[in-house]
C-alpha cells in the first residue's frame, strides 16, 4: 500500500514539458532520494537515467503509473541549492527541467538507450572489473560502437545500465562524445635536455655543434622554448607536445642516441606540484586598494563590478582573492569566455595553486567532463579541486562549498547560450547560483556590458576601478585614419590606409610586432557580377557566399554549405564576376605583396580549428617568429605580447552598422580590447582606427577613450525606447519551410500578444538572415517593464504559444523562446 514518499517526481533529459512521476517499488522503498540518478522506462522500450527532484507522498489521479527501475547513486549527486538553480533556469529561461538536466550532466553520466557507447581505448585493463562487468565489457567490445539499447546483454544477468554507470566510472567504456585525442596518459614520457648540456657553456658549444644539424638544432631550441617544471622537480618537455610542433622523428631519435637528450618517465599529473609552485605577486600600490574595497563590499554586496583598464592587474587581483577563499576552505569559481580559456591563463593559476585547480573546457572530451564532475563529487582518488575554471557549463559543477564566482571578461557574449536551450546567459545564472551557495560574485573587464555598469552604477553591485596600466605603462596612442578621404585622394593602398601602411612600416623598421583586427574570415565576402549586379548566394539560406582561398569554394557561413567558384554570373553570363570585401585570408595575401619578406600569421576559426593550433599560432607569435597577426575577434582575448605595438583596426564602420542594439557598445568593446593588446610592456603603443565617418559619435568616444559619454548616450537612448536593461525582452522565434504558413502563424501569434501586452509587442518581422538551412525564420519580440511581474508574462505566452501545438496547421511551426536573448 503506497505511503508516505511513494512517489518520485523525476527529470529526463526530454525537451517534453510535463512532470514524470514514478512509482519508488517496495524493494527500493527508502533508498531514493532527491538529487540521485535512477533508472526509468519510458515510452514502449526506452530506458532513461533521470534526476530525482522530489518525492511526493500522492501520485496524480487516473494514470497507471511505471516503477524506478534502478537508484544509480548510493549518495544524492546534486544539493537542493544545485536542484533549485536547475528549477529557476528553467523557469526563468522558460525551458523544461530535462532541458536544464542535459545541458548540466556530462552526457557519460546519464546512460540511457539511445547513449552511443564504445570501449576506452586509453584503458589500463588492470583485471578489477567484477565478473557481469567484464561481460558487459567484453560485449560492448564486441560490438564497437553500438546505442546502448542496441548492446546485446541478453546473458548479463542484472539491470545493464547500472553495470555501464560502473564501467563508465572506471573509465572502461565512453559515452556519446568520445575522445579525439587519444588516450588520457597515465605515465608521460618527457624529454630533457641531459644534465652535462645544461650549462650556459655547454649549451653555446651545442648549439654551434649542430649549425649542420638544422633539424636536430629545432628541436633543441623548442625544447629550451617550452621546457616547463616537470612533476618532481627537473624541467623538460612532455613528449607529445613535442611531437606536435611537427618536429622530426629522426632527428629525435639521434639526439636521444648522441645522449643529448634524454628520456624521463614521470606519473602524468597536473602542472606544478608543490615544489614549483610560485608565490603570488606583490601587489601595487593601486592593486591593493583595490583589492581592500573589493574585501569591504563583499561585506554588504554580493557581487562587485571590477572595472580595470587591460593590464591592470585584474588577473593578480584575482589570485588574491582566491588565496583568500582557499585559506578559509572555500571553493572557487573562475568563469572565462570560450576563446580565452588558454594555457596561458590556466598557466598562471596553476602557477599559484598547482593541482588544486580543475580546468572545464567545452573542448574537454567528455570523459574529462565525467572526471572533474565525479571528482568534485569525492568519488576520485584525488581530492576535490578548489578552484575550477571553465566556461559556462561549468556553472552547472556540483561545488558544495563555493564561496566566490570570478566571471573575468564579464562583457563578452559567448557567456549566453542561445542554442539549444536552455538559453541561459552564464553571467547571470552563476548570481543566482551565489545566492544560493551564498557566495560572493565578482566581475572583472575593461569595457563592462553596460547592463553591469548600470548595476554598478545604481548600488545594486559594489564598483571598483582600476585606471592604470601595471608598471605604468601608457595607454595606447589612438589614430582615426579617415579612409574615405583616402580613398578620394587616391592614397590607399589595398585595403590599407597611409596612416596604418606608415604604422606597419615604422613597426617593422623597429622590430616590432603588429596585430590587425578584421572581423571577417574567409577572402572575399561576396562575389558580385559586374554587369548585372548578381551576387551568388546559399542555395539553402539567406546569406550571399563568402570566398575562402583554403577550400577554392565558395562557403555559406550559416548551413555550412560549400560549392565551386563559377567561372560565369548564373545570371547574365557575363565573366566578370568580382570579389567584394575583405576577410582575414585576403589581407594576409595583400600584406604580403605590400611588404616583402613579412612573416604573417591567421587567428581565425578557419586557421585554427583545435586549442592546440591556437597555442601553436600563439606561442609562435610569442617567440616573434611572426610580424603581424591578423585576426578576427579571437584576438581580443586576453592575450599579453611583450612586443607588439601596433594595433591595426581596418574596417571599424563594418561594426557599427550591425543590426542590433548592442552594436555601438559591443564595437566600443571589441575595439578597445583590441587596443588593448598594443604597448603592454614598456613601449606606448599605437592603435589605428580605419573608418569612412570619423565624425560617428562612437568613433568620437574611441577616440578619447571616452567611455562615459558612450555609455550616458546609449543608456538615454535605452531607456527611451525601452531596451535592456530598462525591459526585459523576450524573443520568441518561429521557423517553418513556407513563409505564408509562417506568416500566417506570426500574425496569429501577434494578435493575440498584442491582445494581452499591447504595445510591448514588436514584429513580427525578419531577421538579418531570414532564411537558414531552408527554413525561413520570423521573431517577435515582447519587451517587459523590469518592474512589471515577469511571472505573469510568462503565463500569458505560454497561453499564446500552447495552441500553436496543437493547430492542424501551425503544428509545424517550430517556435522556441529566448529569454535576455542579445
Ligand atoms: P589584466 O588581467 O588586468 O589584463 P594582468 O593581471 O594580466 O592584467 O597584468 C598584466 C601584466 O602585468 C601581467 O603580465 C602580470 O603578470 C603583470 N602584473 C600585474 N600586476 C603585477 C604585480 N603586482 N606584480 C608583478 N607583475 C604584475
Ligand atoms: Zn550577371
Ligand atoms: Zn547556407
Amino acid at each position: 500500500m503506497p505511503g508516505p514518499n511513494s512517489y518520485a517526481h523525476v527529470l529526463l533529459p526530454l525537451a517534453v514539458e510535463g512532470r514524470f512521476t514514478y512509482l519508488i517499488p517496495e524493494t527500493l522503498q527508502g533508498q531514493v532520494l532527491p538529487g540521485q540518478r535512477v533508472v526509468v522506462p519510458f515510452g514502449k522500450k526506452r530506458q532513461y537515467t533521470g534526476i530525482v527532484r522530489s518525492l511526493e507522498d500522492t501520485a496524480p489521479e487516473g494514470r497507471e503509473l511505471k516503477p524506478i527501475l534502478q537508484v544509480l547513486d548510493e549518495v544524492p549527486l546534486l544539493e537542493e541549492s544545485h536542484l533549485q538553480l536547475w528549477d529557476w533556469m528553467a523557469s526563468y529561461y522558460m525551458c523544461t527541467g530535462g532541458e536544464v538536466m542535459r545541458a548540466a550532466l556530462p552526457s557519460g553520466m546519464r546512460p540511457e538507450s539511445e547513449s552511443r557507447v564504445r570501449v576506452n581505448r586509453g584503458y589500463e585493463d588492470r583485471g578489477d572489473l567484477d565478473a557481469r562487468e567484464r561481460l558487459l565489457f567484453e560485449v560492448i567490445r564486441d560490438q564497437e560502437e553500438v546505442s546502448v539499447g542496441d548492446l546485446d546483454v541478453s546473458g548479463i544477468p542484472g539491470d545493464p545500465l547500472k553495470l555501464l554507470k560502473q564501467l563508465v566510472d572506471r573509465g572502461a567504456v565512453e559515452l556519446n562524445e568520445f575522445m579525439t585525442r587519444g588516450p588520457r596518459l597515465k605515465r608521460r614520457e618527457y624529454l630533457c635536455v641531459a644534465e652535462t648540456h645544461t650549462s650556459e657553456s655547454a649549451r653555446k658549444a651545442l648549439e654551434e655543434d649542430l649549425r649542420r644539424a638544422p633539424r636536430q638544432l629545432e628541436i633543441l631550441r623548442i625544447l629550451l622554448e617550452n621546457q616547463e617544471p616537470m612533476p618532481g622537480g627537473k624541467i623538460g618537455l612532455a613528449r607529445p607536445l613535442l611531437m606536435e610542433a611537427g618536429i622530426s622523428a629522426s632527428a629525435l631519435t639521434a639526439l636521444l642516441k648522441r645522449g643529448i637528450l634524454v628520456q624521463e618517465i614521470r606519473e602524468e599529473q597536473d602542472a606544478g606540484d608543490g615544489e614549483v609552485l610560485r608565490k603570488a605577486h606583490e601587489l601595487s600600490k593601486h592593486q591593493k586598494t583595490a583589492l581592500a574595497d573589493i574585501r569591504a563590499l563583499f561585506e554588504e554586496k554580493h557581487a562587485v563590478l571590477l572595472h580595470g583598464v587591460t593590464s591592470s592587474g585584474k588577473t593578480e587581483i584575482y589570485i588574491h582573492l582566491i588565496q583568500d577563499m582557499l585559506r578559509s576552505g572555500k571553493q572557487v569559481l573562475y568563469l572565462l569566455p570560450e576563446i580565452a580559456l588558454t594555457t596561458q591563463i590556466i598557466g598562471r593559476i596553476r602557477r599559484v595553486f598547482g593541482n588544486r585547480v580543475g580546468v572545464y573546457h567545452s573542448k574537454s572530451s567528455d570523459a574529462d567532463r565525467v572526471h572533474v564532475y565525479r571528482n568534485l563529487l569525492g568519488h576520485t582518488d584525488d581530492p576535490p579541486y578548489e578552484v575550477i575554471i571553465g566556461v559556462r557549463s561549468a556553472v552547472f559543477l556540483p561545488l558544495r562549498r563555493l564561496g566566490l564566482i570570478l566571471i573575468d571578461e564579464e562583457h563578452e557574449h559567448t557567456f549566453k547560450q542561445h542554442d539549444p536551450a536552455p538559453r541561459y546567459h552564464a553571467r547571470d545564472t552563476a548570481q543566482v547560483l551565489a545566492l544560493y551557495q551564498k557566495a560572493r560574485v565578482l566581475l572583472g573587464t575593461a569595457t563592462p556590458s553596460f547592463e553591469s555598469l548600470y548595476n554598478a552604477r545604481s548600488g545594486k553591485f559594489g564598483y571598483v576601478t582600476l585606471s592604470q596600466r601595471h608598471g605604468e605603462v601608457e595607454m595606447p596612442r589612438m589614430v582615426i585614419s579617415d579612409i574615405r578621404q583616402a580613398t578620394k585622394r587616391k592614397q590607399m593602398t589595398s585595403f590599407f590606409g597611409p596612416d596604418l601602411v606608415q604604422g606597419i612600416r615604422d613597426a617593422l623598421d623597429r622590430k616590432e610586432q603588429i596585430i590587425l583586427f578584421q572581423n571577417r574570415r574567409g577572402y572575399a565576402n561576396y562575389l558580385m557580377c559586374l554587369e548585372c549586379s548578381h551576387i551568388p548566394k546559399c542555395h539553402r539560406c539567406d546569406v550571399s557566399l563568402t570566398y575562402h582561398r583554403i577550400s577554392g569554394k565558395m562557403e555559406c557561413h550559416y548551413c555550412g554549405h560549400k560549392e565551386p567558384v563559377p567561372h560565369a554570373c548564373p545570371s547574365c553570363g557575363s565573366t566578370r564576376m568580382h570579389m567584394k570585401g575583405m576577410g582575414t585570408e585576403r589581407i594576409e595575401d595583400e600584406i604580403g605583396l605590400l611588404f616583402e619578406g613579412i612573416r604573417v600569421g591567421r587567428l581565425d576559426t578557419d586557421a585554427v580549428r583545435s586549442v592546440r593550433a591556437y597555442e601553436k599560432l600563439l606561442q609562435s607569435f610569442a617567440r616573434r617568429e611572426l610580424d603581424v597577426m591578423i585576426g578576427t575577434q579571437m584576438l581580443t582575448k586576453g592575450l599579453d605580447f611583450a612586443h607588439v605595438s601596433l594595433v591595426g583596426v581596418l574596417d571599424a564602420d563594418s561594426l557599427l552598422y550591425f543590426p542590433d542594439f548592442r552594436a555601438f557598445e559591443r564595437s566600443f568593446q571589441l575595439i578597445s580590447q583590441v587596443s588593448g593588446r598594443a604597448g603592454r610592456r614598456d613601449t606606448r603603443g599605437t592603435v589605428v582606427v580605419q573608418t569612412m565617418d570619423p565624425g560617428h559619435p562612437v568613433i568620437r568616444c574611441i577616440a578619447r577613450g571616452d567611455f562615459e559619454t558612450l555609455y550616458a548616450d546609449q543608456m538615454e537612448e535605452r531607456q527611451a525606447f525601452s531596451y535592456p536593461p530598462f525591459s526585459r525582452m523576450i524573443r520568441v522565434s518561429f521557423r517553418h519551410r513556407i513563409p505564408s504558413i509562417l506568416d500566417s502563424a506570426c500574425d496569429m501569434v501577434a494578435r493575440e500578444l498584442r491582445d494581452r501586452f499591447g504595445h510591448r509587442v514588436f514584429g513580427p518581422q525578419y531577421p538579418p538572415v531570414r532564411k537558414v538551412y531552408l527554413d525561413f525564420i520570423k521573431h517577435i519580440h515582447v519587451k517587459i517593464e523590469r518592474d512589471a511581474s515577469y511571472e505573469r508574462a510568462k503565463v500569458l505566452l505560454k497561453e499564446v504559444l500552447e495552441p500553436l501545438k496543437k493547430s492542424e496547421v501551425y503544428r509545424a511551426v517550430r517556435v522556441s523562446v529566448d529569454v535576455d536573448p542579445y
